[in-house]
């Protein structure tokens, strides 16, 4: 989508710090971190967001879980971490295209804000 900060972001139009790609996602460091991992993976493909997904998205859905899993392992913080969609505007949901927030590397309080 040619309007899109993330779109823009995996085309490599607007720098980010890469910590993962492959066929189907791309994770970069978050520019406003909120844990010393937080880490936003998204699909390469434009998918707005949880509630305006198709049963074809499901498998990327749960893809991008699977990519947080790994970077997870690989940054050791597989004592407690924090994968999270933020569906709307009431939810903090500030960029329309999917993506999943890995945050980790310190206790995480539950319920979340
Ligand atoms: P959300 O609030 O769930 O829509 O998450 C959007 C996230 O994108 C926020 O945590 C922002 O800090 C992050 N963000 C916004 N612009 C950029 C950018 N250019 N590079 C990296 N992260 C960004
Ligand atoms: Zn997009």
């Amino acid at each position: 989508m040619s309007d899109c900060l993330f779109c823009k972001i995996v085309e490599g139009k607007i720098p980010s710090k890469k910590v993962y790609e492959d066929e189907h996602t791309f994770a970069f460091e978050d520019i406003n971190p909120q844990a010393p991992t937080h880490v936003l993976i998204v699909p390469k493909r434009h998918v707005v967001d949880l509630k305006e997904a198709k049963p074809e998205d499901a498998e990327l859905i749960g893809y991008c879980q699977l990519v947080a899993a790994k970077i997870a392992r690989q940054r050791n913080i597989e004592n407690g971490y924090r994968t999270v969609y933020n569906v709307g505007p009431g939810a903090g949901q500030t960029v329309f295209h999917l993506h999943l927030h890995l945050l980790g590397g310190r206790p995480l309080s539950w319920p979340p804000g």
